[in-house]
């Protein structure tokens, strides 16, 4: 029903200047926000009942720059004729012809990049697949209400909007070659960090995941996710893979010397597994640094794990023989799958970062991170969370009786000389965390 819109817009694009210079002064009246601009808003609903109440309660909370569409066509049209600054789309799921997702996809295609608020009746399993969906596109979404929305739930979510800051000119990533790998092998320019795993009930520090980063000599440190994959296609995966090992075997040797006995994790990718001299050479380097095999945890990233087939499994069969600790790394996303769980004799699992942080408040990823801690449990795996990030991630694993946590609220990967620091100020916050 474009005549609706068209009845309400003029009010709205009176109210807005033509440009993104809006007034200083219009915060909303009860806000409490006064160094911010107020965001412009658009309310696109094909329920001109629901248009007409949502768009009274914006204006009674203070905020003034409001205009309606009553169909995803019409809102389009004028966003996409760029007579007004909209912030803040605030936009129904459920409309005849254009749906809520059609217009999101074709606004993520447009040049509008302001915000977008769901308002939805749906359940929260379709609004956790629509913010997915945008995450994709270049859309900052707010987040998603229950239709119709409240006042305090409403105003939460604005209060969320931050002025957009005209996008600065970004360098192009670099891209590598292998040639530049094998340079960066040959002249030893990679460097290890670590970052603590510590024991939910006690708080003691178990162990150390050893993360590969790239001393690059013109661009700093590079981090693995620029150039694992290209090792991995181009066949450095393996010298860089026996590198890591003996660095964190080193190291560790010398964290036991000065009385510290954790165990050390690595990563290793499938096509280390596809050696068929592995086992024994990881066995090998464990004598040569007088540890033993149960100090070293072997986390394997799933990203290539694809059909199992019989090579890698000997691998890790063999390494388990030698009683090796190996970890299915990042478990519930890809192929870290229930099926690598049947069929790999693994001693622990570590539950990717997307089903920890945030679990409390989130019906959806909560039961799975209980019933992934649940299966631990069943099976006698030790249980890990990744991705640790707040107090609340911690507690909530805690009544939940996952074993192992590791995240930015314990400690941040480190240089090795990091640790005493880290030790001295994770005992304080340890001291309060477990007395709670
Ligand atoms: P990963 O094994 O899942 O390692 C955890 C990654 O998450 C690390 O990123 C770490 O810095 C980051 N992280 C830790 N705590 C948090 C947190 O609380 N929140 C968030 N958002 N992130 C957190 P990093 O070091 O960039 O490594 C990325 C990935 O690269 C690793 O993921 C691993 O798959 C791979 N990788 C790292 N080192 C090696 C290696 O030596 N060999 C192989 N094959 N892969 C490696
Ligand atoms: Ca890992
Ligand atoms: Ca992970």
């Amino acid at each position: 029903m474009p005549e609706h819109t068209t009845d309400v817009w003029p009010a709205f694009v009176a109210t807005l200047p033509l440009d993104l210079g809006l007034p200083e002064t219009s915060t909303p009246a009860d806000s409490g926000a006064t160094s911010r601009r107020q965001p412009s808003l658009l309310l696109v609903d094909d329920d001109p009942f629901m248009l007409g109440m949502q768009s009274r309660m914006l204006r009674s909370m203070g905020y003034t720059m409001i205009g309606t569409a009553a169909s995803a066509q019409a809102a389009l049209m004028l966003l996409g004729a760029g007579r007004a600054a909209v912030d803040v789309v605030i936009c129904d799921l459920n409309m005849p012809d254009v749906d809520g997702l059609e217009f999101l996809r074709r606004l993520g295609e447009s040049d509008f990049r302001g915000n977008v608020i769901l308002l939805s009746g749906e359940g929260p399993r379709i609004i956790h697949a629509v913010q997915k969906l945008l995450t994709a596109r270049p859309l900052l979404i707010l987040g998603a209400l229950e239709k119709p929305a409240g006042h305090t739930a409403l105003r939460m979510m604005l209060d969320r909007w931050q002025p957009m800051v005209p996008p600065t000119a970004v360098a192009p990533k670099p891209t590598y070659s292998p040639a530049d790998l094998q340079a960066a092998q040959q002249t030893a320019q990679w460097v290890l960090h670590y970052q603590p795993k510590v024991d939910l009930r006690t708080g003691a520090l178990m162990g150390m995941e050893a993360l590969v980063r790239w001393n690059h000599p013109e661009h700093g440190l590079v981090y693995p996710d620029h150039f694992i994959g290209l090792a991995e296609d181009c066949g450095a995966i393996g010298p860089l893979t026996d590198w890591v090992i003996q660095a964190a075997l080193t190291q560790l040797a010398l964290w036991h010397h000065a009385g510290l006995h954790i165990h050390m994790a690595v990563n290793v990718s499938m096509d280390n597994l596809l050696e068929p001299n592995f086992a024994r050479k990881v066995g090998a380097l464990v004598r040569h640094s007088r540890l033993s095999p149960q100090d070293l945890m072997l986390e394997v990233t799933e990203s290539r794990m694809m059909a199992m087939s019989s090579v890698p499994l000997e691998t890790l069969v063999r390494l388990r023989m030698q009683r090796f600790g190996l970890s299915i790394d990042d478990f519930g996303t890809g192929h870290s799958s229930l099926a690598q769980l049947r069929d790999v004799p693994f001693t622990e699992l570590k539950i990717d970062r997307g089903f920890v942080h945030g679990a409390r408040e989130n019906q959806l990823i909560r039961p799975m991170l209980e019933g992934s801690i649940g299966i631990a449990q069943r099976l006698g795996l030790q249980a890990v969370a990744e991705g640790v990030e707040t107090e609340d991630d911690w507690s909530l694993l805690r009544e939940i009786g996952c074993d192992i946590a590791q995240g930015y609220f314990i400690g941040r990967p480190m240089p090795s000389e990091g640790l005493r620091a880290w030790l001295a100020d994770w005992m304080l916050k340890r001291s309060r965390l477990i007395a709670l």
